[in-house]
């Protein structure tokens, strides 16, 4: 571990808001800052943000980081960066953009996403990394291109919000090959912008920025932005990756066999491998952490969002008691849960209700209770729900161990951590050790380790495993994983058996006039 003086500064540009830390050698958060800002959706499918609001939110939070701390800035070592991944702005000639921030959560281009499917198969995928689906910029673009032309020709530059916070700085076009790796634009294996993807989304490589590796350092940045923030101008600034590869690096899950899991309002499932790899049935996803790192993986809709659903529309008495007693709802909800016999007694949940990103990749799959009997109760259900979330993830690990080694141990994270029920459940049904990471800021600190790495203060980014701590661990309960290991097949083969008719039924929901979402 590094003892010597000095601190990092490390700013994490995400879709709710912006943070930035200030923190010592060894990982400690001396200070942090956080500033929200509005996601703007005129109408459903749209999901764009002010980049100007973004770019005000990294000057004050650091700023407001470098003054509360006290630290004098000459002990500053480095500035470095973490960004959501799919953000596409458009920019003119003179460097004034023409579009918002299209983020990731944009849907407009899902009927696009549908015709690269239809006209390339997986080839595109195979060649980038980026799932074809309408987060990705490749995607946005195509439609960009047919749907709003005129826009489309007036473009100089196609950049993300990381690009654009760093054109205010250094007024230069640079990206990481992280950020790079996220937009499906890139060659995974040449390490540059696809000539044949290109071609689909009708732009020259000079309508993207300069690649560089995720350590890559710049130097004077403008004097007016530095004194705002009251930075020194030629502080090197690392210009690092994504949140989602960051946020394992800030997990310690990086060593091989370590698996990344969170459980939020959704989900994923994420591992390091030192080579890029795409999956032949296109389940995970691969993007760029530094050449020698890759992280391989898969995001779901349905984490605790599908909790969340049985508590709002199942278990009104439920949250009305934990009112009145001044507790939360969920603890209500897990205590009920552990009243019901592993298994849920026969009761298998499909937790689709936001249809399903990895690992089916399909906008109808929809959510369903199998082997419903009149001697299940509510407490069934809500069981069955916890499970049904936890199998649907294990389909994930399990597409992800083909690619990677056996994994040894998951770092899981997310507000299902909460409850010690779900987390032994985890352990029960992955079969695994999991330790939950004491973590607060993990792409921040993410960042922060891979600027150590880049000013080459520390030797590997390995060494974050010295600078984590751990709240709980839990081992998996022999009983309880014998019978997962029976119900899992089972899920598998109901869910195999029912998913050829989701198309059937949106087509239904179609002639039915239903909203299909
Ligand atoms: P986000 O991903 O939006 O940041 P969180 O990580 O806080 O949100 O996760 C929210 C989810 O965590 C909820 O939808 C719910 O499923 C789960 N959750 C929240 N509190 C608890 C709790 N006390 N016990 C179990 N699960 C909880």
């Amino acid at each position: 571990m590094v003892t010597s003086p000095g601190y990092v500064l490390a700013t994490d540009i995400g879709t709710t808001g912006t943070k930035t830390i200030l923190c010592g050698l060894d990982g400690t958060v001396i200070r942090k800052a956080l500033i929200e800002y509005p996601l703007h959706a005129p109408t459903p499918d749209t999901a764009e943000q002010d980049p100007d609001e973004i770019w005000q939110a990294v000057l004050k939070t650091t700023w407001q980081v470098i003054q509360q701390s006290g630290v004098a800035p000459p002990q500053i070592l480095c500035w470095s960066f973490s960004a959501a991944m799919h953000s596409v702005i458009g920019m003119d000639r003179s460097g004034q953009r023409l579009t918002r921030s299209i983020t990731w959560a944009d849907n407009r281009s899902a009927a696009w996403a549908d015709w690269i499917k239809r006209e390339y198969g997986l080839d595109i995928y195979r060649r980038t990394g980026t799932p074809i689906h309408p987060m990705s910029p490749l995607v946005k673009l195509v439609w960009l291109r047919h749907e709003q032309p005129d826009l489309f020709r007036q473009v100089d530059k196609w950049i993300s919000i990381k690009e654009y916070v760093f054109y205010q700085l250094f007024q230069q076009y640079v990206i990481d090959h992280s950020m790079a790796s996220a937009t499906g634009l890139l060659n995974l294996v040449q390490l540059n912008w696809d000539p044949i993807v290109l071609e689909i989304a009708g732009i020259q490589p000079d309508r993207l920025s300069t690649l560089v590796p995720t350590t890559h350092i710049l130097q004077s940045m403008s004097g007016k932005w530095a004194e705002v923030m009251g930075i020194p101008p030629d502080l090197p600034v690392v210009i690092g990756a994504t949140d989602g590869v960051l946020s394992n690096l800030g997990l310690g899950a990086i060593q091989p066999g370590v698996v990344a899991t969170t459980i939020g309002t959704s989900g994923a499932v994420r591992a390091v491998v030192a080579h890029p790899v795409t999956d032949p049935q296109a389940r995970l996803f691969c993007y760029a952490l530094t050449e020698n790192h890759w992280v391989v993986g898969g995001a779901v809709n349905n984490g605790g969002i599908a909790l969340r659903w049985v508590r709002d529309q199942l278990a009104d008495a439920e949250v009305l008691t934990a009112k009145q007693l001044g507790i939360d709802p969920y603890d209500i909800l897990m205590r009920m849960a552990e009243t019901i016999p592993v298994g849920s007694e026969g009761l298998i949940f499909h937790p689709y209700l936001l249809g399903e990103r990895s690992p089916l990749w399909d906008a109808n799959a929809r959510g369903s209770f199998f082997g419903l009997t009149l001697n299940h109760t509510k407490a069934h259900l809500v069981r069955a729900a916890l499970e049904g979330i936890l199998f649907n993830l294990r389909m994930v690990l399990q597409a992800l161990q083909d690619f990677t080694q056996p994994s040894i141990r998951i770092q899981a994270t997310g507000g299902f951590a909460r409850a010690a029920l779900w987390r032994q459940m985890m352990a029960d049904i992955f079969h695994q050790e999991i330790t939950i990471p004491e973590q607060h800021e993990s792409s921040c600190l993410g960042a922060a380790i891979l600027g150590l790495y880049a000013l080459n203060a520390i030797d590997s980014i390995e060494r974050v495993t010295e600078m984590i701590g751990e709240t709980h661990r839990h081992q998996p309960i022999a009983a309880n994983a014998a019978v997962y290991e029976q119900i899992f097949p089972v899920y598998v083969k109901v869910l195999e058996a029912i998913r050829c008719q989701y198309g059937l039924m949106a087509d239904l929901r179609t002639q039915l006039g239903e909203r299909s979402k």
